[in-house]
């Protein structure tokens, strides 16, 4: 791989711990009280690097939610050890920040209060607080909107307080479920390159669930392509592309040629 200086992917030396393991993880819902336990999630082995972006990739209901409903501690595994930075799940929750599709924003708090939410929850001096909460404004560049409310925000604009309000408690893991599936396709290009970027600035690892070939392969270090019945990991994608990556990378041959081999693979899986 060819790396830049600003690269915010390095590459863990070959003996270091995974940041992320899946080893042997298998998770059922229970079935209703006539049917058989459901098998969502079958043998997961997966390593994550500390500071990858890893996207997963795959038709609905192959259990890429679950997937990091797991690492988040939000739901049990039914066998195997999942660990994150050596720790389980449930102790690991305080490194861990969640972004959904929607940005679920409290209508009667304005931007700023909205990002200071859980600072106030985790009692932050308010001088404290303020200092931040600007800080993190500045960062996803809505500095100027921190008196609005989410009404008067726009889709891409409400998916920044979203973003800023993860990032507020320093998380090492950041899980995206889908967080720019609503918005146009400009908006998320955007965003797109301002998560690189911000991901550089603060090197979290981050696991990222999406349908977009093209955005999975525009953020990511490693694309897995799941397949569903049950949920499993079909196939892995190192994506050779430097960073950091801009707009031009969008423009460059090899990238073209990875979201092409993305496509037919994604393809793949859906006929199986
Ligand atoms: P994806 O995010 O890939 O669409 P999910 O992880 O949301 O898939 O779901 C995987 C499978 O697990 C689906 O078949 C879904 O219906 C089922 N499922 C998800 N959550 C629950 C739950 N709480 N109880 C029972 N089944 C569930
Ligand atoms: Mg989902």
């Amino acid at each position: 791989m060819s790396l830049g200086p600003t690269n915010s992917y390095t590459p863990q030396a070959p003996n270091e711990q995974p940041y992320i393991a899946f080893e042997g993880i298998s998770k059922t819902y229970a079935g209703g009280s006539n049917t058989a336990a459901i098998p969502i999630l079958q043998n997961i082995d997966l390593a994550i690097g500390r500071g990858e972006f890893v996207s997963l990739i795959g038709p609905s209901g192959c259990g890429k939610s679950t997937m990091l409903k797991l690492v988040a501690g939000l739901t049990p595994a039914g066998a195997g050890k999942l660990s994150i930075d050596g720790m389980t799940p449930a102790n690991a929750r305080e490194i861990v920040s969640f972004i959904f599709q929607d940005a679920t924003l409290l209508p009667w708090r304005t931007v700023a209060e909205n990002v200071g939410l859980r600072l106030e929850l985790e009692r932050t001096a308010r001088f404290r607080r303020e200092e931040k909460v600007a800080s993190l404004l500045e960062l996803v560049g809505l500095a100027a909107a921190a008196k609005s409310y989410p009404r008067e925000l726009s889709g891409g604009m409400k998916m920044r307080v979203s973003i800023a309000r993860a990032l507020s408690t320093r998380p090492r893991v950041l899980l995206m479920d889908e967080p720019f599936a609503a918005l146009d396709e400009i908006s998320r290009d955007r965003l797109n390159e301002e998560l690189l970027r911000l991901q550089n600035e603060q090197k979290w690892t981050a696991i990222f669930v999406t349908h977009s070939v093209s955005e999975a392969v525009f953020l990511s270090s490693r694309v897995l392509v799941m397949a569903p019945h049950p949920g499993r990991i079909a196939y892995e994608i190192p994506i050779d592309l430097p960073y950091p990556r801009t707009a031009e990378t969008r423009m460059q041959p090899a990238y073209e040629d990875l979201v092409a081999q993305v496509s037919k693979t994604l393809r793949g899986v859906h006929s199986l």
